[in-house]
């Protein structure tokens, strides 16, 4: 089957016209000192009584974005009955009303595109082309899934039945979404969760990052003034331990969707298991040890190109990131030199600027980790190459992109979220045991593939079981509606995020038998 629509992606930036970049940038930076205030948002309206937290900037720790009030136990509950009792009256709202308010969503976010970039940035401690691209991708998803909610939701199907009969089956919203989205992408898969969710039908409590509050917060702001009713979506920042603790071991939810990791994931699912009530459905995307394979008919800049993409943009702190590149023995040196090459080129540095490559990693916590990683596996291992940091750091939690032959994945017991990249050499006869080796490691989120020869690229791809398969590119930045996202095993429990078949988890079918 092949999906077309007259759907179209939202329009980026053309960075390499000088006058837009220009006023893009000056615009972008207009924002950099402001300070953003935010909080637990229940019924549309903004509580601000709860504990005070101030979110620091990445890139210069000493720089205070602003400040966020978090939520409690008591203030998530006084949500989720505000969202129960609306849940029934949203989702026997027409579709049309619901897609609507997500595609006024869309727009609004491109008209306040530049605040959004700078929080990105400063909050994030995202590249100005990483935040280009994560409004790009909220909006998309708002615009998909209304297109999606329309064609799924429209119309009932009517079904065969005998004279005098009248089947059909509906979909509909199943209660109230509790969303828990990560940091790595504050708002697009803050966005991607709750738009999915509420078209649908549900209502939502939303609970950001710790550390995103503040984007999360303006993206909430800006669904309210979309016309989502402030009964059926509210906005619940706070600790994880806590508030999102509190949210899944409710009896009384329609759901649970999560991007983060498989730690998390695992945790949320023993809570959903524990609880009395309502089985409810849960929507998991997590991370991988993802990895990629070189043979030897590959071309060697283009696989380079691709390698540094994968693993070393945005710091390496996405989920699709590259974690263990696999290179055949005859063209290994070749691969190793230019990856050098291009590591000493890399600019690591504050992310506001527009030359940087690299930024920051989220926080003190995950640099300390990745440096003590890269401290422990370069002994197991040898060091290949780590570019070059910035002369000053403000602060900043930069960790220097790293290469570190291995010998073998399994000398890797977790997932590295950062600009880490370890390289294995194999050789033709050891391919089973690679791929076996790769499936071996229980998480199956993206895998990459350079190689000229079509047959043996599609049967590898065939036998990786992963989600996503990427041959001759890099293996980051799914593109909604194009790349429909997710893992499986450790990675997920499956569903795509901008794909055809996503909103049909965040819905229950009903079948109406009718005796005219
Ligand atoms: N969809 C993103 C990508 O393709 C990754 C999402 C994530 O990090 O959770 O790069």
């Amino acid at each position: 089957t092949q999906i077309f629509s007259d759907r179209k992606n939202s329009l980026g930036l053309n960075m390499n016209i000088h006058s837009q970049a220009d006023d893009f940038i000056n615009a972008v930076h207009q924002y950099s000192d402001k300070q953003w205030q935010g909080g637990p948002i229940v019924n549309g309206d903004v509580v601000d009584a709860h504990h005070r937290v101030a979110i620091h900037s990445p890139q210069k720790t000493d720089h205070q974005v602003g400040t966020i009030c978090w939520g409690d136990k008591a203030l998530a509950e006084q949500a989720l009955t505000s969202a129960n009792a609306a849940y029934r009256r949203w989702r026997d709202t027409d579709v049309e009303v619901r897609a609507k308010s997500l595609e006024k969503l869309a727009d609004l976010m491109e008209a306040n595109r530049n605040e959004l970039i700078a929080l990105c940035s400063v909050e994030a401690g995202k590249s100005l082309q990483d935040g280009i691209d994560e409004v790009r991708e909220a909006v998309d998803f708002c615009r998909y899934y209304a297109q999606q909610a329309r064609e799924l939701m429209g119309e009932d199907t009517t079904l065969p039945g005998p004279t005098g009969e009248t089947n059909e089956l509906l979909l509909q919203g199943r209660g109230t979404f509790i969303c828990i989205s990560p940091w790595n992408f504050p708002l697009a898969i803050f966005i991607g969760q709750v738009a999915a969710a509420l078209v649908a039908g549900n209502c939502v409590i939303a609970k950001p990052a710790e550390q995103t509050g503040l984007i999360a917060f303006r993206a909430v702001q800006l669904a309210l003034e979309a016309g989502i009713p402030g009964d059926v979506l509210h906005f619940m920042p706070g600790s994880g331990a806590e508030v999102g603790n509190f949210l899944v071991s409710q009896e009384d939810i329609g759901g649970v969707c999560f991007t983060g990791s498989t730690y998390t994931a695992q945790a949320i699912n023993r809570a959903l298991a524990a609880r009395t009530g309502a089985i409810v459905p849960f929507i998991a995307e997590t991370g991988g040890q993802n990895t990629m394979l070189i043979d030897s008919t590959a071309l060697p800049e283009q696989a380079v190109t691709d390698i540094v993409a994968s693993a070393f943009k945005s710091a390496g702190q996405r989920c699709s990131a590259l974690r263990v590149l696999f290179v055949q023995d005859d063209i290994a040196d070749r691969i190793i030199d230019l990856l050098k090459g291009a590591m000493a080129e890399l600019k690591v540095g504050d992310p506001i600027f527009h030359e940087t490559d690299v930024g920051p990693v989220i926080d003190g916590v995950a640099k300390s980790n990745l440096e003590q990683h890269i401290n422990d596996i370069s002994q197991a291992g040898r060091l290949i190459a780590r570019a070059p940091m910035p002369e000053y750091t403000d602060g900043g939690t930069f960790v220097a992109p790293t290469a570190i032959e291995i010998d073998s994945i399994n000398q890797l017991v977790k997932e590295n979220f950062g600009p880490i990249l370890h390289v294995i050499r194999w050789k033709t006869n050891e391919l089973d045991d690679v791929i076996n080796s790769i499936n071996g490691t229980g998480f199956g989120l993206t895998f990459g593939i350079h190689s000229r020869n079509e047959t043996f690229a599609a049967d590898v791809a065939r036998r990786m079981d992963v989600g996503n398969v990427y041959i001759n590119r890099n293996q980051i930045g799914a593109v909604v509606g194009v790349q429909p996202f997710g893992g499986r095993g450790m990675s997920g429990t499956g569903p795509k995020a901008g794909g055809p078949h996503y909103l049909a988890r965040f819905v229950t079918e009903k079948t109406r038998t009718n005796n005219i």
